[in-house]
């Protein structure tokens, strides 16, 4: 019995996690590595493994740093069972199709490119379309949470609550080989508890080793309460000072969690009865859609809603921009909207033609409610640039600026240490963190076993 480790380690991004037991060969998530410079290549590279040796593939949710390079798993030879919860299903084929569209746009941008310079052309997507759709096929049995899955004589499988997204999960092994028995647990990624839609992490059962994220594993969050206030009041006074609100968001949970936010404040009178709502991503608008249709996996004041036939994501004056046509339509708006697009990171997608028509604009305000990684248009803006660059023209930034920390989707340092507490682990393996955040949670954890595997480490269990 072993685990290998093949994404995430000492990293964020690209997890993907190997257990061999019982003479069969199961991954946990095969995520894409995001963020840094050579990323095209560290996504291109072997696994580490061969992927037409596995046998099952579990995924805990539907993010692509957990579930990006499945396709690229698929056109490598993989064959074998895909296991998920229901909502992680929907939104991961939804995740995966999108991620492959944008390959295949990227390799026509570089072979154009080459063609200008006379290079010779070799401009291959990552995978296709029709990785992505063919993959959609190896999904076989569905998760519920807390319902054991017997995947194998010696491997069974649960799925638990992670309320981290939607259909997250974490998920827990119990291992049997030679009249040896253990019981390992994989966080996925935690949620925070006090969220609005998401129920809290399911209590964790008592195991031997636990595989434990450690995004936030240095710091505690603020709570979300003082964030949807300030939401709130930058909006309100931004329609007053005649501008509209651009908040880059990302697709999956943050914008849902925004709609219901925007939602909640217009029934509490707390915003303007005339605002203007636009949810601009062709991306957010299906997960919205997907949300719509997992009424179960919500806290109980969103699934009363649900029950009573109210949506939770609606609200006067709410439009959906699914064309191209119809985004653009959106820069004739200068005042008394809230403009929600991608990407939440503003390196890419329609937000940043929002920015362009906003950004110079005193009476407007952008609102950040995600993480901005270093090197990021997000980032140089939050770090107060007086100019920015988009589409190749320069632009000024005079829009009033917020960045409100209050909404994330992770547990915080105090949240991890007390999910992992509860496990009682002899052996605690850290994964999806940077190194420096993973030595800052190792020292909080006493004299515990702690395990930091780096990339291709391989640990017995
Ligand atoms: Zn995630």
């Amino acid at each position: 019995m072993k685990i290998s480790f093949h994404g995430a380690d000492r990293d964020v991004t690209g997890s993907c996690h190997l257990v061999e037991a019982a003479g069969k060969r199961i991954l946990i998530d095969c995520g894409f590595f995001q963020g840094g410079r050579d990323l095209d290549d560290e996504n291109a590279e072997p696994f580490g493994f061969d992927a037409r040796s596995i046998d099952i593939l579990l995924l805990t949710h539907a993010h692509l740093d957990h579930c990006g390079r499945v396709p690229l798993l698929y056109k490598r030879g993989f064959r074998g069972e895909i296991i998920a919860t229901a909502a992680t299903r929907e939104l991961a084929r939804l995740v995966m199709l999108d991620a492959a569209h944008l390959q295949e746009e990227d390799a026509r941008q570089k072979m154009r490119r080459q063609a200008r310079r006379d290079d010779p052309q070799n401009g291959q997507p990552l995978y296709a379309t029709l990785d992505a759709l063919n993959v959609c096929d190896c999904f076989g049995r569905v998760a519920g949470y807390g319902q054991p899955l017997a995947l194998a004589p010696g491997i069974v499988a649960t799925f638990l609550d992670a309320g981290h997204i939607l259909g997250s999960a974490s998920i827990l092994l119990a291992l049997e080989e030679g009249g040896k028995q253990r019981r390992v647990l994989f966080s996925g990624d935690l949620g925070n508890a006090g969220r609005s839609l998401l129920r809290p992490p399911a209590d964790p059962p008592e195991v031997d080793v636990v595989v434990i994220e450690t995004t936030y594993g240095d710091r505690l969050h603020k709570p979300l309460a003082p964030s949807i206030a300030e939401l709130y009041q930058a909006i309100s006074a931004a329609f007053q000072r005649g501008g509209n609100v651009v908040v880059p968001t990302f697709a999956l949970e943050r914008a849902q969690e925004l709609l219901y936010a925007l939602r909640q404040g217009r029934e509490r009178n707390l915003l303007p009865p005339a605002m203007q709502v636009f949810l601009d991503s062709p991306m957010a608008i299906s997960a919205t859609e997907i949300f719509e249709r997992h009424p179960e996996a919500y806290e109980p004041e969103v699934a009363e809603l649900f029950r009573d036939g109210r949506d939770p994501f609606s609200l006067p004056g709410l439009h959906f921009a699914r064309e191209t046509t119809d985004s653009a339509a959106i820069n004739r708006v200068t005042g008394g909207a809230v403009i929600m697009a991608g990407s939440g990171m503003c390196t890419g997608g329609r937000v940043r033609h929002h920015l362009r028509h906003n950004l110079w604009r005193a009476e407007a305000a952008v609102v950040f409610v995600g993480f901005a990684a270093v090197g990021t248009l997000a980032r140089r803006i939050i770090d107060g640039a007086k100019q920015v660059e988009i589409f190749g023209e320069k632009i000024a930034v005079r829009a009033e600026i917020h960045t409100i920390n209050g909404f994330s989707a992770h547990a915080d340092q105090a949240e991890l240490l007390a999910w992992r507490a509860q496990t009682h682990a002899a052996r605690t393996i850290l994964v999806h963190g940077e190194a420096e955040t993973m030595r800052a949670f190792a020292a909080k954890l006493g004299d515990a076993k702690i395990e930091i595997p780096a990339l291709g480490d391989t640990i017995e269990l």
